[in-house]
């Protein structure tokens, strides 16, 4: 029987594990090397969206068509670091291959959609839990489209979303004016997706996870897991950078940097990195009513307790590459153009800039589950665009793994096995 569980990695999904295993009655020990919330995880910067409905793989049929307007745009979402391309490129051939038809898509939407599911009322569960309830928002976001015919040219991946159970609204030109007054004159289709939700400070949130498992009798070790010691079958202890923790089960939450442990599970996953930027300005009471993505540029804006965040790109990139904040200096002007009212000001306002770095599986899936080499190692990583909104239920389900209780959703689609050749 599982008593003692070191969570290796202390974003939000390793949080929510921590969070999940605690009540599950286990002993915790939290592992990470940063600051747990700080900008060196995908978990500070994100754009915040809680979305049951982020149900389509970023890739879709003939995205390769665009590939090449995207990359020669230099305000374009997508961008590559060619000296990293030969290397890139089997995950990148992965990455269309399993979004090449719509029934792949359709297939790997029924699988998000069981993952995803209630993830607001989930967040807000737990963060209500844990005394900070005011972190979560469960109201409507908003996708905005430029004409009718681009919403149109994505109507498939509505009606996979509608047969999921996702309900909207559509709102046009005056009507979408109403709702969006500060909204650019470029945007002329608006799609109110019901039942969502969103994190006004997705580091405070993580920090806040932390801090109450610390109360309820985890311990913070920061220090780096490196590999595992086994006695015949059974995980002995995790060896990090300080020493050796001893303990019957591991957890492997650490996003971007999985594969090096994963493979020492047993499993060798082609983890790769979307690299994303963020940017910050005070806005008090401007941009948008609704956290709102827009779907021509591939990215989203979210009003913030810390201010307004635009948040977005994918950058394909070695890890520890360095950032280009250029990048971060193309969503400034984009947001100028999307809120005119904004756009003498962004600059002087600015607060924050980052880069953050997406832990993406080319299928479009995280891995949960199982190792390979035992049973006492569980993955959960590889959450790529909707590791926020997933990592609640993420943790309930490492934490039923744990506690040899039937997982509350079929995890077979997310197993590390599926990758074997
Ligand atoms: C620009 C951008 C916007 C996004 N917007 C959204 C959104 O709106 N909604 C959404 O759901 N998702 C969004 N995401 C994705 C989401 O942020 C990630 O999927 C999620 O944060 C991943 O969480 P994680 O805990 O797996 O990894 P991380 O948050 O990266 O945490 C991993 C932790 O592991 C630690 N670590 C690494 N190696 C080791 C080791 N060897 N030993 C111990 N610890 C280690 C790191 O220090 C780090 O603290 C966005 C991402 C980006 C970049």
């Amino acid at each position: 029987m599982i008593k003692h569980v070191v969570v290796i990695g202390a974003g939000v999904v390793g949080a929510a594990t921590a969070h999940h295993c605690l009540r599950a009655g286990l002993k915790v020990t939290l592992l990470d090397p940063g600051q747990p919330g700080q900008s060196q995880a995908a978990s500070y910067g994100n754009a915040g969206w809680l979305s049951p409905h982020s149900i389509l793989p970023p890739a879709y049929p003939g995205v390769w068509k665009q590939v090449p307007s995207w990359l020669l745009d230099p305000l374009g979402p997508l961008t590559i670091r060619w000296r990293y391309l030969p290397k890139a490129i089997p995950w990148l051939r992965d990455y269309l291959a399993s979004a090449w038809t719509y029934a792949q898509i359709k297939k790997t939407s029924v699988a998000l959609r069981a993952l995803l599911n209630h993830a607001p009322d989930l967040h807000k569960a737990m963060a209500t839990a844990i005394g900070v309830g005011e972190l979560i928002n469960v109201r409507e976001v908003l996708h905005a489209y430029r004409t009718s015919t681009e919403f149109q040219a994505d109507s498939v991946g509505w009606t996979i979303r509608r047969d999921a159970g996702v309900t909207w609204r559509e709102f046009k030109d005056e009507n979408l004016r109403a709702l969006e007054p500060q909204l650019s004159p470029d945007y002329q289709c608006g799609v109110l997706v019901d039942n969502t939700g969103y994190c006004v400070n997705p580091s405070l949130y993580v920090q806040s996870l932390v801090t109450d498992s610390l109360k309820a009798g985890a311990e913070l070790v920061c220090s780096q897991a490196q590999s595992f010691r086994f006695e015949g079958e059974k995980l002995a202890a995790v060896q990090t950078d300080a020493g050796e923790i001893k303990c019957d089960a591991t957890v492997i939450a650490v996003g971007a940097r999985a594969q090096t442990l994963a493979q020492q599970a047993g499993d060798a996953v082609p983890l790769a990195t979307e690299r994303g930027y963020h940017y910050v300005v005070q806005a008090p009471g401007e941009g948008p009513n609704h956290p709102t993505m827009f779907m021509d540029k591939k990215l989203i804006v979210t009003p913030m307790d810390s201010g307004l965040r635009i948040a977005g790109q994918v950058e394909i990139a070695d890890l520890d590459d360095v950032p280009n904040w250029q990048r971060a200096q193309v969503l400034r002007q984009h947001l100028a153009s999307i809120y005119p009212s904004l756009a003498s000001r962004i600059a002087a306002d600015q607060i924050d800039v980052w880069m953050g770095r997406r832990p993406s599986l080319p299928d479009g899936l995280p891995c949960i589950g199982f190792a390979s080499r035992s049973r006492s190692i569980i993955h959960a990583y590889g959450h790529g665009h909707v590791g926020l909104a997933s990592s609640a239920r993420t943790g309930r389900v490492v934490a039923q793994l744990l506690t040899g209780t039937e997982p509350e959703i079929d995890l077979t689609p997310f197993r590390a096995q599926r990758f074997k050749k």
